[in-house]
């Protein structure tokens, strides 16, 4: 089976690994500090600070935010019930808007004046365009849920600089831009807010030196979500790779798009002027969606739908929005389907991909 996504990993991870076997720190300790050394020159914000999934980093991001009972968080309907459940996670409301059918990204023009948040979500890599984001009133806080699109660029600079957003969250599960197994990242160029995700990812613990090389003090609830450095090496060497990886994935939606322009398939929104694809997904849309999947399958192409919509979901109940209550996304949805997109897909995967899709569509 072709995969949809898959991680690729060299000799130089393996022995990064291996190397934190043989030291002193197996939970964080300095391979964390190189990572988020790494993401931080990456991306040109001033902090970046590890967590243990990309999920505990939106939930850190929104508890960092302030954000709690009462507040309404805006997020995408096509995405992974993380970047709305980050709201539940600490009391508050998540809801959605539309997608824009020409980004697929979440409309920002929907978002209503006295919205609390929002978690823009940059769906397949492709950035939401937060420098011109058409609304009424910009929220109090804003996250950028960056998982499928580190390596992505706005025209002014790498996602990740928190140019117009407060924090921006990263995922490094298997299938994402780079991968440290599991893990996350949230970058932020607030000191203040890069304090409190600190301590919220080690139990809140804040050490009272002046009162004792013992004593710390507890006065939230925290967590458990530290990466550990085995994780951070193989992240921080990913890392060196970043780059490449974007280029390949780019070449290979570059070569989708020519070997698909005869086929009656419809394309994913492609970059603007002055943009950078991540292109995490390659989602394309196809008529009769279950047939087309169900014979991609049979010939061992590993597509998958990304996503069912947040509003399809029994949990999604809270947000008083049913299937069919947006438009854009639920028409998307029915024709969705991803073709593998990862750095080590060869050519000759490419090729069986698209006969299986050209027989699948006939
Ligand atoms: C993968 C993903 C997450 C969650 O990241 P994990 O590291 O799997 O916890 C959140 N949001 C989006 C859009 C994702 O694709």
């Amino acid at each position: 089976m072709i995969p949809y996504g898959r991680q690729s990993i060299d000799e130089d991870d393996i022995a990064a690994v291996v190397d934190v076997l043989r030291g002193d720190w197996l939970t964080q300790g300095p391979a964390i500090e190189r990572f988020e050394g790494a993401v931080a020159e990456h991306t040109g914000a001033r902090h970046a600070v590890a967590f243990s999934s990309g999920t505990a980093a939106l939930h850190g991001a929104a508890w960092a935010a302030g954000l709690g009972p009462g507040d309404t968080v805006v997020t995408s309907p096509l995405t992974f019930m993380a970047s709305a459940n980050c709201a539940r996670y600490v009391g508050a409301r998540p809801a959605l808007v539309d997608i824009d059918p020409s980004t697929w990204n979440l409309d920002l023009a929907r978002v209503p004046a006295g919205t609390d948040a929002v978690v823009a979500v940059h769906y397949a890599g492709l950035p939401v365009d937060l420098a011109n984001p058409g609304w009424s009133e910009r929220p109090r806080v804003v996250i950028e849920d960056a998982a499928h699109a580190l390596g992505a660029m706005n025209p002014d600079g790498p996602v990740g600089n928190c140019a117009h957003s407060d924090m921006c969250c990263f995922s490094f599960h298997p299938v994402k831009p780079v991968t440290s197994g599991e893990g996350g990242m949230v970058t932020t160029n607030d000191d203040d807010l890069a304090e409190r995700l600190r301590s919220f990812r080690s139990h809140c613990m804040v050490r009272q030196p002046d009162r004792g090389a013992w004593v710390y003090e507890i006065s939230d609830v925290g967590y458990n979500y530290r990466m550990t450095d085995l994780q951070a090496a193989l992240g921080a060497s990913q890392m060196t790779k970043l780059d490449l990886f974007i280029a390949r994935r780019n070449e290979i939606a570059d070569r989708y798009r020519e070997m698909l322009a005869d086929l009656p398939v419809g394309l994913p929104p492609a970059a603007p002027e002055g943009f950078r694809h991540g292109y995490h997904l390659f989602p394309i849309t196809v008529a009769d969606r279950r047939r087309v999947f169900g014979e991609l399958r049979a010939a061992d192409i590993g597509v998958q739908v990304h996503y069912v919509p947040i509003h399809h979901h029994p949990l999604s109940s809270d947000t008083g929005i049913q299937p069919g209550d947006l438009p854009s996304c639920d028409a998307l949805y029915e024709r969705l389907i991803s073709l593998p997109c990862f750095p080590g897909l060869t050519a000759a995967h490419q090729e069986a991909v698209v006969r299986a899709l050209e027989s699948a569509t006939q």
